[in-house]
């Protein structure tokens, strides 16, 4: 067993610290004060590399491995959460689009992912349908011989406020799973309208509501074939939610670093505060929770890259590395007593960013259940 990061994976590591450092930290706090990243941002993440992680060097992406995908985003995520969902969100929808189009179709859709001129959102929550997403009653019409009308409302769409494309999942048969399927749609259109929401964090990120009014979808634009959106493009999913896992342990790992050093340098009653055990043992607690579950997200992604059934690793990373970030969050942020609670330092915000991804992309709950039904089997769990 080498838990060493290859010398390519370390390289890619300090290269995606320095860039984010410089261009992609210091509007962190101000692009959540506005609402919105600043403008240039997503082509900036294209340039460096991090839009087309896993895309293939043909089609002008890096053609790195998901061990690498995950390592770029734990960096980004140090600098700032939300600039990770346009990355994160590539990293995905690529790896499906790659995964289940055909020649044709990889050609057209992923130069213009890795290059940044599409930017992509995951349309799949409605109203009404979150966890019980095989029940999503968006409609797909057939349009003659020409493809797709979509109608309906997608909610709680990341990036809804500035996607170009999204992989849409809508209803074309019978209820149940096996009625859903998957297209990969221009957003940018006068058939869908936009109302982005105000949220408790993830500011910057633009999650929006999108409601589809008989948007056009060419036939070839359907992902994998009518009725395989649900059973087939869904496997894709594990993937992310380790890369989630990643995002949130950057980002609460960022927070824990600054309340060491804070430990290190604030002195009361004559000595440094490290030195109280009451206030050095929690930090030392989650960091060891933290570190746990950047254990479990990269072991999901070595076994994906390795062709592995990874399920079971992203599901417990995803449940827990949310969690375990926001509370790591949290008392870092108790760790610099009054200097932690103004707005002068990133700490609150980053915990409100993380805390979003306890819901985003499955709950505790449904990958809990996901874990249970690997562990139990299907007739002895919830
Ligand atoms: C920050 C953020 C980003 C998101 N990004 C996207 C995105 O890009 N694209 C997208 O399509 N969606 C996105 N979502 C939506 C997200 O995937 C859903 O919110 C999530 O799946 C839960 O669905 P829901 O909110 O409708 O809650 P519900 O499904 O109504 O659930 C409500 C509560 O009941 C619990 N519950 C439901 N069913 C069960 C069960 N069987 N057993 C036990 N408990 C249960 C849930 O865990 C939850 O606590 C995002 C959400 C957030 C907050």
């Amino acid at each position: 067993m080498n838990f060493d990061l290859t010398p390519e994976q370390e390289e890619l590591r300090a290269r995606i610290r320095a860039f984010a450092a410089t261009h992609v930290a210091p509007d962190y706090q101000a692009a959540d004060a506005r609402g919105a990243p600043r403008p240039g941002l997503y082509a900036d993440l294209a340039g460096a590399g991090l839009l087309g992680l896993r895309i293939a060097t043909g089609y002008g992406g890096l053609g790195r491995d998901a061990v690498s995908t995950g390592v770029a985003l734990e960096e980004l995520a140090r600098a700032d959460f939300n600039a990770c969902y346009p990355a994160l969100n590539a990293a995905l929808i690529a790896d499906v689009l790659a995964a289940n189009g055909d020649q044709a179709q990889r050609d057209r859709w992923l130069s213009p992912i890795a290059d940044g001129s599409a930017i992509v959102a995951l349309c799949l929550t409605e109203p009404d349908h979150g966890t019980d997403a095989a029940a999503v009653e968006m409609r797909a019409e057939p349009d003659g011989d020409k493809g797709w009308r979509l109608s309906g409302v997608k909610s709680s769409i990341m990036l809804g406020g500035y996607a170009t494309h999204g992989l849409v999942f809508a209803r074309t048969g019978a209820a149940g799973p096996h009625g859903i399927t998957a297209f990969y749609a221009r957003l940018d259109d006068a058939h869908v309208a936009r109302r982005t929401t105000t949220d408790v964090g993830n500011r910057s990120a633009g999650r929006a509501e999108l409601t589809f009014d008989a948007l056009p979808v060419d036939a070839d634009d359907v992902v994998a074939g009518p009725g395989l959106g649900f059973v087939q493009v869904m496997r894709g999913f594990d993937y992310s939610r380790a890369l989630i896992s990643l995002i949130c342990v950057g980002a609460a790992s960022a927070s824990l670093d600054e309340a060491f050093d804070h430990a290190r340098e604030r002195h009361a009653f004559g000595q440094p505060i490290g030195r109280f055990q009451g206030l050095s043992f929690p930090l030392v607690e989650h960091a060891t929770y933290l570190h746990a579950a950047r254990l479990l997200a990269y072991e999901a992604l070595w076994r994906k890259d390795a062709g592995q059934d990874h399920r079971l690793a992203a599901n417990m990373a995803k449940w827990w590395a949310p969690r375990a970030a926001f509370e790591a969050a949290h008392q870092a942020l108790l760790t610099f007593g009054q200097h932690g609670w103004g707005d002068e330092s990133p700490l609150g915000q980053r915990m409100r960013d993380v805390m979003g991804l306890e819901i985003g992309d499955g709950t505790a709950q449904v990958t809990k259940l996901v874990v249970a039904r690997l562990l139990l089997g299907r007739d002895s769990a919830p």
